[in-house]
């Protein structure tokens, strides 16, 4: 019998062959002919990929908090206000981000775990700015909620505020069309729906971001976060010209070209789409099988994660037996909420067998804990949704 196991975590995720056969490479050097044409292709590429022309890409070694870190070290100067409109964990770790380097934060919460702030309270709190900055996670992965981005965006804009969006969780995944919603800087990692292993911080700032940056008067608390010294490079590869500041990881950026080839080749609407589907048919389970969710509504349900309650009597003793059954699912990270749920992610390269897998995992676990429920209901559910 086979031993190999879905990995169906919010991040890292399954990737497609392709992508990992890059990964396998023989290394070249970093200012080789045929990398560097690969990294200039990537660049231009992620321009595409993000929706997002005339931004400037940074590609670094790094996951996406240090995507974040960028954001807040090249445009925060201390003293400078930030708003961060958070829905769970990661709203909360850009806050204290943001603080590190100086800015005076004011976080908009939501009214309940599983919720998002409303587009009111985000006014209201505009309306005591003016605020430098404000942040917005279009998926926070600790609750699955998706935020409305077009709304919030199109507030901050209108309140003079530069709009970063943390899109870790989303990029790749769902609709995001940063110039039309206002958006000025767009980050994430390339663990999830970009498809690509875990190690880069990927960020894209559009012209208000990179005219913030150059006109601070002060330097940049963070030296290998500093855009100076990152854009030199940036422009350089995609002029098809080596040029150095830190090893770019190769085969990760080899892996990176693959996979926004891939997704360019999907087309971006039938990619966001397919994680509809996919996302409609996972939950449709979880409704059959009885399990509510953290998001308060399905309206505020991201599409790239589920995050299902634990039945009642039932606990984190569960992730262990749904891996038995072949699916490696992840435990709940808000604090406020941690051991009542746990968390799949579906997004990349996911297929529907993936979800049925899945789902049949999930449902012979709860079977053997004992769960009392219409065995099969749930792959029924997501069986209609996929065939239909
Ligand atoms: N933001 C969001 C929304 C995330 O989901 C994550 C990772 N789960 C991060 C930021 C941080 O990314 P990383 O773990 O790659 O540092």
């Amino acid at each position: 019998m086979k031993n190999r196991k879905l990995l169906m975590i919010p991040g890292p995720v399954e990737f497609t062959p392709e992508v990992l056969a890059a990964m396998g490479l023989p290394t070249t050097s970093h200012v080789a002919p045929n990398f560097i044409e690969v990294f200039g292709q990537a660049l231009e590429r992620l321009r595409e990929v993000f929706l997002f022309p005339g931004s400037q890409p940074f590609v670094v070694a790094g996951s996406g908090t240090l995507a974040m870190d960028m954001a807040a070290a090249n445009l925060i100067e201390p003293g400078d206000r930030a708003l961060v409109v958070s829905t769970g964990y990661f709203g909360d770790r850009f806050a204290a981000i943001l603080e590190r380097y100086g800015a005076q934060v004011t976080v908009v919460q939501p009214p309940a775990v599983g919720d998002a702030p409303p587009p009111e309270a985000v006014a209201a709190a505009l309306r005591q700015g003016p605020y430098k900055l404000m942040t917005v996670t279009h998926v926070d992965t600790s609750t699955a909620v998706i935020a409305d981005v077009p709304t919030l965006a199109g507030l901050g804009q209108e309140h003079g505020a530069l709009v970063v969006v943390d899109g870790v969780c989303s990029v790749g995944g769902e609709e995001l069309h940063p110039p039309e919603w206002g958006v000025d800087v767009v980050l994430t990692a390339s663990q999830k729906a970009l498809g690509v292993p875990p190690g880069l911080a990927i960020l894209l700032a559009g012209p208000r971001a990179m005219e913030a940056f150059r006109r601070r008067k002060t330097p940049v608390q963070n030296y290998y976060a500093d855009w100076a010294n990152w854009l030199p490079i940036m422009e350089a590869y995609e002029a098809r010209k080596a040029a150095y500041f830190g090893t770019p990881p190769v085969n990760l950026i080899w892996a990176l070209n693959v996979s926004l080839g891939q997704i360019l080749e999907e087309g971006l609407e039938a990619r966001f789409a397919r994680h509809r589907h996919l996302s409609d048919a996972f939950k449709a389970a979880m409704d059959a099988i009885g399990l509510s969710q953290v998001p308060v509504s399905r309206y505020r349900a991201a599409h790239t994660l589920t995050a299902p309650y634990y039945p009642e009597g039932i606990d984190a003793r569960l992730l262990g037996l749904i891996g038995q059954a072949g699916a490696i699912v992840a435990g709940g990270l808000h604090p406020a909420i941690r051991d009542r749920y746990f968390r799949v992610g579906h997004m990349g390269a996911v297929a529907p067998s993936d979800i049925l897998t899945t789902v049949g995992a999930i449902e012979w676990a709860l079977a053997r804990s004992g769960y009392r429920f219409d065995v099969g209901a749930g792959l029924a559910a997501a069986g209609r949704v996929l065939a239909g």
